[in-house]
């Protein structure tokens, strides 16, 4: 396999100075984040009064985790390190678990962060040759300008679509003959679905690759979605406390997500305790930024479970790669006592051929037990059964559900196209057990 780098020097920086790197790079953002009144209470507390106080690597243990609320208490200006008028942009996170977070960035973290997002680029593969149409949504919401300025780096020849109408997505496909896509997995999901509406099939079109993101999604979504398209699809993380997408992304041998360690150091942490795990321990995912001064966050605790992968990627690349997300420390389940994450569903619901590209994941209680009902979009070229079939295919779809989750689900089947539709980030599990 043929492999390019964008910035060969740095991306297979031998570890030991790799880790040097971090070091100073650590220093400097924690002389910046003396500078906020945020962290001005918090760290001479943990015995760092100023950047000589990190000694190594090892003195970032000492630096107390941060949380999402702890940007909620700090906002608008209290995470700010400089003046206002060395910011340039300002993104706020979408909010998908509650009030947004603000993130403030100088000229030079955008610049920054963009190499990083052109160095994610070039590892998957794509170049300048290629015709790029973003489908995340613009504005606050980092995935759109993040990339894009990204993708203009490398030189690609980007369309700024954004999100949403689907109608003129495939237009606009057809017309400029797009060969990558920018995308949420549910949106991709919905587009396949949405293709015969226009007389459309994948190979009127032109795509060869999707980075795929924002939201969780399994290995086998992929491999459905590969299928579908006939097409290559790379796993792209990122979070806007971590500036935005390019935090983490694969490679082309799709085998997880390399951590561009010189701009973040990932920790992995028992949730429970806070404690680090070993490696290949799934746990929660905390990053620290070292490239970001008008804003700096140590040691962020992300929710996102993960683990890493210690052993080196064929790619030659010496930043170590992390799992795909396999849940959020806050999106698990109790389903009448069993803990169970939407990912173990989502990844038994796309091994099922018959399954089509849409499901929803319904709670409610029934004298006072709890019931979980999975709704799921039937694939109609595969499903053309009769009213046995049906019954057949419902049961297939709880018995392997009831093996990964241990519990009895109710199955619905639904037409094609009649489950809500996401164009941006999935809301897939319905949860009216509190109402009752
Ligand atoms: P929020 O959704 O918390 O308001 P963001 O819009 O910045 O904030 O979204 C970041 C979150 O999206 C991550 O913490 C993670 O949970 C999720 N995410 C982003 N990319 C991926 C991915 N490739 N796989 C799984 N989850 C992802
Ligand atoms: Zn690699």
């Amino acid at each position: 396999m043929e492999i390019r780098y964008w910035n060969q020097r740095l991306e297979t920086l031998p570890r030991h100075e790799l880790r040097q790197l971090q070091l100073e790079r650590l220093r400097e953002v924690v002389g910046y984040a003396l500078q906020t009144p945020f962290y001005q209470k918090r760290l001479p507390k943990a015995g760092i009064s100023s950047p000589e106080d990190i000694r190594s690597l090892d003195d970032l243990k000492k630096i107390p985790f941060t949380v999402k609320d702890d940007l909620r208490q700090a906002f608008p200006k209290g995470l700010l390190a400089v003046d206002m008028e060395k910011v340039v942009r300002i993104h706020s996170s979408s909010g998908t678990t509650g009030i947004p977070t603000v993130i403030y960035y100088t000229a030079d973290d955008l610049d920054r962060w963009t190499d990083l997002l052109a160095r994610s680029i070039v590892a998957t593969g794509a170049g300048p040759a290629d015709v790029f149409q973003n489908m995340m949504s613009y504005g606050l919401f980092t995935g759109g300008l993040g990339m894009h300025y990204g993708a203009e780096r490398v030189g690609m020849a980007v369309i700024p679509v954004g999100g949403g109408n689907t109608q003129r997505q495939l237009q606009i496909m057809r017309d400029f003959r797009t060969t990558v896509l920018h995308i949420t997995p549910s949106y991709l999901l919905h587009i396949h679905q949405r293709m015969p509406e226009f007389g459309l099939t994948p190979a009127d079109l032109n795509l060869k690759k999707a980075w795929m993101g924002a939201e969780p999604h399994s290995e086998n979504t992929r491999l459905k979605l590969q299928e579908l398209f006939g097409i290559d699809i790379y796993n792209s993380y990122g979070l806007s406390e971590m500036n935005g997408p390019g935090v983490a992304f694969e490679c082309v041998y799709k085998n997880d997500l390399h951590v561009w360690e010189d701009g973040y150091i990932i920790e992995i942490i028992d949730p429970r305790t806070g404690e680090p795990v070993e490696d290949g321990q799934e746990g929660e995912v905390v990053f620290t930024n070292l490239i970001r001064h008008a804003l700096p966050l140590l040691r962020y605790r992300t929710r996102d479970l993960a683990f890493l992968h210690p052993e080196p990627c064929p790619c030659g690349r010496t930043a170590r790669r992390m799992s795909r997300i396999t849940g959020r420390t806050d999106d698990m389940l109790i389903i009448n006592g069993v803990n169970v994450f939407p990912s173990q569903i989502e990844e038994v619901l796309m091994s099922i051929p018959e399954v089509g590209t849409n499901y929803q994941i319904h709670l409610s209680r029934h004298e006072g037990l709890d019931r979980l009902t999975v709704k799921v979009e039937i694939y109609s070229k595969l499903f053309t059964g009769d009213l046995a079939a049906l019954e057949a295919l419902k049961n297939k779809i709880n018995e392997k559900l009831r093996a990964s989750i241990t519990i009895n689900s109710r199955i619905e089947l639904h037409e094609p196209g009649s489950l809500p539709a996401f164009e941006g980030k999935a809301k897939r599990v319905v949860d009216e057990r509190e109402k009752l």
